[in-house]
């Protein structure tokens, strides 16, 4: 830890629906930022917390948000380290972290209303995973009225999620601003995830490729190629590589998340999922055609 890590202080602990509270009306002056996870932190975590500059007051959920799991997903095995968690945000000027439990998070018993994120939820991600953004849009939208912060900052790492809650908050005319951040990778390529902790040293290894594909595609479009030779490209790379199964890989228009047409021109995204033994890994990349 070096000197300027030292001097942070450890953020405050909230539990409770009424220690939020407190912490909010006793910080009510000025900018509030907010950055939302699952715990289990990592440096893109932190990345996101950086994002938002001081002198706004930052605050951390760390919820593992049962509705956004599935009957048979991670939820019981998803990594929970709350010490640990707190020793890495006082490196970065955390005021305080909030991290109900559920009972705490739906103090009413399972959401009787939800939200329904559309057309965009129910492809790729979606497509897999068929209740996961509308959970997501729920603890968000949760929060965001809890907190109600100034800024939110998402990480690119979860891009759909990212285009969906942007979407939500125009919609809904949600007065925040959404702060998208750069998505933080390990010095070998592989995009920093709570989940890599569930990968043995030989499916790491393997997983190297979905970086590398991702890469090699930004350079191809960078070479002049067109979005299907590009697609085409990086479809046979996955397909092809040992140890991984492909689940989906696209290019797709950054909001709206639709497939790019043939000649298409401007800013996308290639978004793509695969299974690495049991672990299901997600990326994507900015691209310019
Ligand atoms: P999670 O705890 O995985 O739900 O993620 C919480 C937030 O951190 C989301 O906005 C993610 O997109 C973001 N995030 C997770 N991993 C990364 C990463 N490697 N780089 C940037 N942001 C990330």
């Amino acid at each position: 830890m070096n000197a300027q890590q030292a001097v942070k202080p450890q953020p405050q602990l909230l539990r409770t629906r009424e220690e939020l509270r407190e912490y909010l009306d006793r910080t009510s002056a000025g900018t509030r930022g907010l950055v939302m996870t699952m715990g289990a932190l990592h440096e893109g975590h932190l990345d996101l917390v950086r994002a938002i500059r001081p002198p706004a007051n930052i605050l951390v959920t760390i919820f593992v948000n049962p509705t956004q799991f599935a009957p048979g997903e991670d939820l019981e095995a998803y990594p929970r380290d709350l010490e640990a968690d707190l020793a890495l945000l006082s490196t970065v000027g955390v005021d305080a972290v909030f991290a109900p439990t559920p009972e705490v998070a739906y103090p009413l018993g399972e959401a009787l209303v939800s939200i329904d994120p559309g057309p965009m939820a129910r492809v790729f991600e979606g497509a897999t995973r068929p209740t996961h953004f509308a959970g997501v849009c729920l603890i968000v939208a949760k929060v965001f009225n809890l907190v109600r912060p100034d800024i939110a900052a998402f990480g690119r790492k979860d891009a759909q999620q990212l285009a969906i809650i942007e979407r939500m908050v125009a919609d809904l005319d949600l007065p925040i601003e959404i702060l998208p951040v750069d998505i933080r990778r390990e010095v070998d390529g592989l995009a920093m995830s709570s989940r890599n902790a569930y990968l043995s040293p030989q499916e790491r290894e393997a997983a190297l490729v979905l970086s590398r594909t991702l890469f090699q595609a930004k350079n191809i479009a960078e070479g002049g190629a067109d979005a299907h030779a590009v697609l085409d490209f990086a479809r046979s790379a996955l397909e092809s590589a040992p140890g991984i199964r492909l689940d989906y890989v696209d290019i797709v228009d950054a909001s709206t998340y639709t497939p790019v047409a043939l000649g298409f021109t401007g800013q996308a995204i290639m978004p793509l999922a695969a299974w690495v033994g049991k672990t299901r890994l997600i990326d994507n990349t900015q691209l310019t055609f």
